[in-house]
């Protein structure tokens, strides 16, 4: 090695030592003569001093360095001068006094400080990622994503999983998102899918036997990016023989637990066991199936409290259907405030946003307070808990509109009233959600997870009459407002699944196209499995404190789908895809890709 030490190794005990550091310039001083250079690498940094009269070379070659220059120091280790030593640097307590300093690598002045945090935008640190990965944050979270695959592995492996890897080019599996597809050269005009996920292939793995089966495995998706989402992403798969949902739930919560406490131990898991929550309670109460149980503010339906009222908006909305929910926060707001919530509600498609505030005094204000009748106020406020000095927001509407907007707003109170705690780990499983979902567009139903989720046994009767009202064995993992993931007990059996695929609105040759060796790997003995996937990066994410998954991803895309750092995706030249026998028809504008 081209160092003896690391440097963030050196302690008191290696005082007297001769060593050889090798890093990164990360800060250099001139001081009363002397010049101090911090040396850094992964593992920390150590300061070196270098002396004009013990070492007259190395004191030179030190003044000409600059920032992120690569060099090698020999020198001696000593404990630093009375007063100077760093209680908050691992090192701090010595110092190397060089004899000696190669520059390995010189390098050009970065385009933002590595030895300081400090906000550098999006894209210079997508294009330089290999600089912002020099600092200590990405460090942290790449440190943090090892931490959290390698226990994994270990964890599962001690569990009698069997970590199988599966294609990347492989046939279209549908996931409900747009697929990536690779031309084939041997096969001109034909194509390989990248995996949304290796869904159909782990339940194959179980008919062939391998009954406990995990991977970390990469999916791809062509989906528009936000903020939380990436065109390929990473998540633990895993799959059972065997096993009923509960199995799958209490090895994976199990797995999160002991997680938690190996690799961020000063978060704290709000209930274990995890809380089950039905799709239907979570939509009732929380107006999504993913909500953030660390606070309270839970909706409440008012609707039989304003049925009757002369107030015809909450009357007639009860009256075709709709829904009249309520929300009481335990505070009081300004004008400017709720215009904002109102305006924030209405974004999300909501007609407005009616308000009743109870004064400690018994006075009711608010943009309702006068269109209600007394005994109205009376039973809102007796349904939703409101105290003195608190105040109610009421979103009528249909179902679909109250429950995102009063669900959004919900969490907007949460954080406005910091009743959000950030040590804290939410954790539930949403459980019993529908199996389909009506499209009316195309007039047919859609799987709700994806097409190989099992009924609930008592459901399935209703595959003939009533699909919309079957429950699926389904569940997903959520935490602090994020679905982590989720997964099934999959249909096994070849007709039951052939059924679903008719429902679904496949005919018999499509399914017999997309999914003939699942049905006929079906004929051949299928076990009773089930298995569940969540993202390894969002789990990363909460873990680091971070809101966006791109701070916990080496190499992630920008939100336009571009890798900053390459140019990714680029033209390819024409001889190219003329072997591919594919011609290009519309392309975008030249520099689309650079901005
Ligand atoms: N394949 C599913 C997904 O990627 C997870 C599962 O059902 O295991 O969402």
């Amino acid at each position: 090695m081209l160092r003896t030490h690391t440097c963030g190794e050196l302690r008191a005990e290696h005082v007297g030592a001769t060593v050889t550091l090798a890093g990164w310039v990360h800060r250099r001083r001139d001081h009363g003569g002397l010049v101090f250079v911090d040396v850094r690498d992964r593992n920390g940094l150590t300061q070196v001093v270098f002396d004009p009269d013990a070492a007259p070379a190395a004191f030179e070659a030190a003044r000409d360095v600059g920032h992120e220059w690569v060099v090698a120091v020999d020198g001696s280790v000593r404990p630093r001068p009375a007063g100077q030593a760093n209680p908050n640097l691992p090192t701090g307590a010595v110092e190397v006094v060089a004899s000696a300093l190669r520059v390995l690598n010189p390098a050009r002045t970065p385009p933002f400080e590595i030895n300081r945090e400090q906000a550098v935008e999006d894209g210079t640190r997508l294009r330089y990622r290999y600089l912002d990965i020099r600092r200590q944050r990405m460090q942290r979270n790449l440190v943090l994503r090892h931490a959290v695959t390698a226990f994994i592995r270990a964890h599962l492996n001690a569990r009698d999983f069997l970590d199988v890897e599966t294609p990347i080019l492989m046939k279209a599996t549908p996931e409900g998102a747009r697929d990536f597809l690779v031309p084939s050269r041997v096969h001109p005009g034909r194509f390989y899918a990248l995996p949304q996920s290796p869904q159909q292939l782990k339940q194959i793995l179980m008919v062939a036997g391998i009954d406990r089966y995990y991977q970390i495995a990469r999916c791809f998706r062509d989906e528009d990016l936000r903020a939380d989402r990436e065109l390929e992403f990473t998540q633990l798969d895993l799959e059972m023989a065997f096993a009923e949902a509960g199995d799958i739930m209490a090895l994976n919560e199990d797995l999160f637990v002991a997680l938690v406490a190996a690799v961020a131990p000063q978060l704290r898991i709000r209930q274990v066991p995890f809380p089950h929550l039905t799709y239907a309670d979570a939509m009732e109460r929380y107006g999504t199936d993913k909500p953030d149980i660390r606070f309270g503010l839970e909706m409440v339906d008012i609707g039989p409290d304003v049925a009757g009222s002369a107030f015809r908006v909450f009357a007639d909305t009860v009256a075709r259907g709709g829904r009249v929910k309520a929300i009481a926060a335990p505070a009081q707001f300004t004008r400017r405030e709720i215009d904002a919530f109102e305006a924030f509600v209405k974004g999300l498609g909501a007609a407005g946003l009616a308000w009743l505030a109870f004064d400690a005094d018994g006075a009711v204000r608010g943009s309702v307070a006068r269109a209600l009748a007394a005994p109205e106020i009376a039973a809102i406020r007796d349904r939703t808990g409101a105290g003195d000095g608190a105040t109610v927001f009421i979103v009528a509407g249909d179902a679909p509109v109250v429950a995102l907007a009063l669900g959004r707003l919900r969490g907007e109170l949460g954080r406005h009233l910091d009743l959000i705690d950030p040590g804290e780990l939410a954790f539930l499983w949403l459980v019993d959600p529908p199996l389909f979902e009506w499209n009316a567009g195309e007039a047919r139903w859609d799987s709700v997870h994806h097409p190989f989720t099992s009924a609930v046994p008592e459901d399935v009767p209703l595959l003939d009459t009533d699909p919309g009202r079957i429950r699926a064995q389904a569940y997903d993992v959520v935490c602090n407002g994020y679905e982590l993931g989720g997964g099934s007990i999959r249909i096994h059996e070849r007709d039951v699944q052939a059924r679903v695929f008719a429902l679904l609105g496949l005919s018999d040759a499509q399914v017999q196209a997309q999914f003939g060796h699942l049905l006929t790997a079906f004929e051949f003995g299928a076990p009773p499995h089930g298995g569940i996937a969540w993202g390894i990066d969002r789990t990363v994410a909460i873990l680091a404190g971070e809101a966006n998954i791109r701070e916990v991803i080496a190499f992630p895309k920008s939100l336009s789908a571009v890798d900053l750092l390459t140019g990714a995706p680029s033209p390819v030249p024409a001889r190219d895809l003329a072997v591919l026998g594919i011609s290009v028809v519309a392309s975008s504008p030249p520099d689309a890709t650079d901005a």
